[in-house]
């Protein structure tokens, strides 16, 4: 039985890829997303493009991930493609700055939350994004200064500061969280940078993670700094202006920051 099932969807599969002989009914890409071979919804198509659709700027301004899309969110970040994910990135920074002479002015703007630092142990608790943010849970959570490196990111790091590029990290962390930061970077085996860049949220205030970076950027090249590389999670962390040489985007579907 199963054999029969499996050879009608083979047949019926190459009909709608193929179409007719004469392109009459020509059907390369079947349009019916969210259902399988038996119609049956399948919400991971759906979470897959709407991750897709998160990556590539498409998606903006989403205040949590949609609901029927925790599993998936869940077992992409806890499974294998996140970190898979997120070594492309890293490598194809690496390859780009490996190409580069190196001047004691040129430096690598890296984010910190969920470029540098993981904070999957704090959203593994609050459903992955689902749930709406909480500034009180979030800042225990940070003030344990327990977040761990992000691996691909660390090895990154490390090997940018092999090859004599300076490390400046950019955060929209407040200014009353730099010490827990500073500790927690060490921790993490961040052992030297040029600057860690905190936000003076007075200064800041009412301001978007793009106008603030933007700004902070700017001061760095006013200060005969080339800003050769910048990685972060967000969109905010790469748009605006002074973004440097090249940006990378490393994978985060589980909140949005504009
Ligand atoms: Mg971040």
């Amino acid at each position: 039985m199963k054999v029969v099932v499996l050879l009608v969807a083979i047949i019926v599969g190459a009909y709608q890829c193929h179409g007719s002989e004469h392109g009459a009914n020509f059907q390369v890409f079947p349009l019916r997303m969210k259902t399988g071979l038996g119609g049956h919804y399948i919400p991971e198509v759906s979470c897959k493009s709407w991750r897709l659709g998160v990556e590539a700027h498409n998606v903006i301004d989403w205040k949590s991930i949609p609901e029927e899309c925790v599993g998936y969110i869940g077992n992409y970040l806890l499974g294998d493609q996140y970190r898979s994910d997120s070594k492309t990135v890293c490598r194809e920074a690496y390859l780009y700055a490996k190409t580069l002479n190196i001047t004691a002015k040129d430096i690598w703007v890296f984010d910190i939350d969920e470029t540098t630092l993981s904070n999957l142990e704090y959203y593994a608790d609050h459903g992955f994004g689902v749930e709406p943010y909480n500034e009180t849970a979030f800042n225990e959570w940070v003030n344990l200064g327990e977040a761990p490196a992000l691996p691909e990111s660390l090895k990154l790091y490390n090997k940018l500061v092999g090859l004599g590029v300076k490390i400046v990290f950019l955060t929209g962390r407040p200014l009353n969280q730099e010490t827990v930061t500073t500790a927690n970077l060490k921790h993490a085996g961040y052992h030297t940078w040029l600057k860690l860049i905190v936000k003076n949220t007075t200064l800041y205030s009412g301001t978007t993670a793009v106008t603030y970076k933007s700004a902070e950027r700017k001061k760095l090249e006013e200060e005969g700094y080339n800003i050769i590389g910048n990685i972060g999670d967000q969109w905010s962390d790469l748009l605006g202006t002074n973004t440097g040489n090249r940006t990378f985007k490393l994978p985060d579907p589980m909140y949005y920051i504009s």
